[in-house]
């Protein structure tokens, strides 16, 4: 899929904009605090219905201004879908091909976007809650029902705590919640676990392409319910239904120590995962390169896994991707850049970093102004 335009009027910084893509490279450079990353974030508001920045949507409006309008023609395949968002300060409405769409799981996944942004290359070090959101939402790329059972697991626990919270706990209640929880909790714990295997292979073979093929990268899922971590990239000897049936066993007898507690039992809303090299706990070995290519070879992974997977071609937006990297380094990103062939929006202060061999579009960004260069 590919965006073949895009229209934005008072989303951030950008009063206006109207423009038209190339279904490879869109180049944009511009100094500083210009309006490169409110671009993409305004793509990726149309993929999500959230910003990638804002912790509230009124954030994403323009100072000053009373809504924000985005639009774009989405091609997938022969078909092309108008989407379209309207934001004011208290409510958010979404439109297909001009109808307007109550429900978000029927505009999610028309456009589906791939972000790679500086603060992502943190992930490692981030707190587990960081890192389980961004497992989840590559989940959720790839298999956009995964948000109902996400949401599902996310509502009745609440629910749940809440009746663990109370004076008296009402035990008929809580049996009820905790038939409805386990088939969420579970198809939770298999989707995570077929996601980190599924990627596995692809980080390592990103990885090697772009820093060295002496490393060996794998990813782990830390299961809160399971006593090890598992291990993907190698051989792994644990099974999905190990993991179930150990989740299933932590939950029996439990009830005791949750009143006691008030507070539910472990499942998956403590679950991490991380990744390994060499050997090694990233998080605590790989130098700062590694850990922004291991970053980047993530996000090419969830590419390649949701071509190979689900046969669905991803836009890729890449927030100034060029810094830290060394000039070999950098060099290999773009080659591979250059081969993979998803629509990509890269941003850049420099227009020197950007080795493309074909690049289709570049425009300049300046004071939330984005001209069409050539
Ligand atoms: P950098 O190269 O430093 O990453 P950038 O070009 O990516 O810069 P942006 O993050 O897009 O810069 O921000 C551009 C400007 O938009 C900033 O000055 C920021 O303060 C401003 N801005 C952020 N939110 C809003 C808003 N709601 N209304 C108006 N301006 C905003
Ligand atoms: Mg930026």
């Amino acid at each position: 899929m590919f965006i073949r335009s895009l229209l934005i009027q008072q989303f951030r910084n950008i009063h206006s904009a109207e423009l038209e893509f190339s279904p490879g490279f869109n180049v944009f450079y511009g100094a500083n605090a210009q309006g490169k990353s409110n671009l993409l974030e305004a793509i990726y508001t149309l993929s999500f219905l959230k910003g990638f920045r804002a912790d509230k949507l009124s954030e994403l409006i323009e100072f000053d201004a009373r809504k924000s309008v985005l639009s774009a023609v989405v091609q997938n395949g022969n078909a092309a879908t108008r989407l379209g968002i309207e934001l004011d300060a208290h409510t958010r409405r979404a439109f297909v091909d001009g109808m307007p769409c109550s429900r978000a799981r029927d505009f999610l996944g028309i456009l589906r976007s791939i972000l790679f942004v500086p603060m992502d290359v943190g992930f490692l070090q981030a707190a587990p809650a960081t890192r389980r959101t961004m497992l989840d939402r590559m989940i959720f790329n790839l298999k956009p029902a995964y948000l109902f059972d996400l949401d599902q697991y996310q509502k009745l626990s609440k629910q749940k705590s809440a009746v663990l919270h109370s004076e008296v706990p009402d035990e008929a209640l809580l049996d009820v919640y905790d038939a409805q929880i386990q088939p969420a909790a579970i198809r939770i714990i298999e989707a995570r676990y077929d996601y980190l295997q599924c990627i596995a292979g692809y980080i390592k073979r990103v990885f090697s392409a772009i820093f060295d093929d002496s490393f060996e990268c794998m990813t782990v899922y830390k299961c809160a319910t399971f006593r090890d971590d598992i291990v993907f990239g190698g051989d792994t000897a644990v099974s999905k239904s190990d993991l179930v049936n150990a989740y299933l066993l932590s939950q029996k007898g439990a009830r005791a120590k949750e009143i006691a507690r008030q507070q539910m039992a472990l499942g998956p809303h403590r679950d991490d995962w991380s990744i390994v090299l060499n050997g090694r706990q990233a998080k605590y070995f790989a130098s700062q390169g590694q850990q922004r290519s291991m970053c980047l070879a993530m996000k090419m992974a969830e590419i390649e896994c949701l071509r190979q997977e689900a046969d669905i071609e991803p836009v890729f937006l890449l927030d100034d991707v060029s810094s830290e990297l060394d000039p070999v380094r950098h060099r290999r990103l773009f080659e591979y850049l250059n081969a993979l062939t998803a629509q990509t929006f890269l941003t850049t202060t420099a227009r020197e970093h950007v080795h493309i061999e074909s690049v289709g579009r570049i425009f300049h960004v300046e004071n939330g102004g984005i001209e069409y260069e050539c």
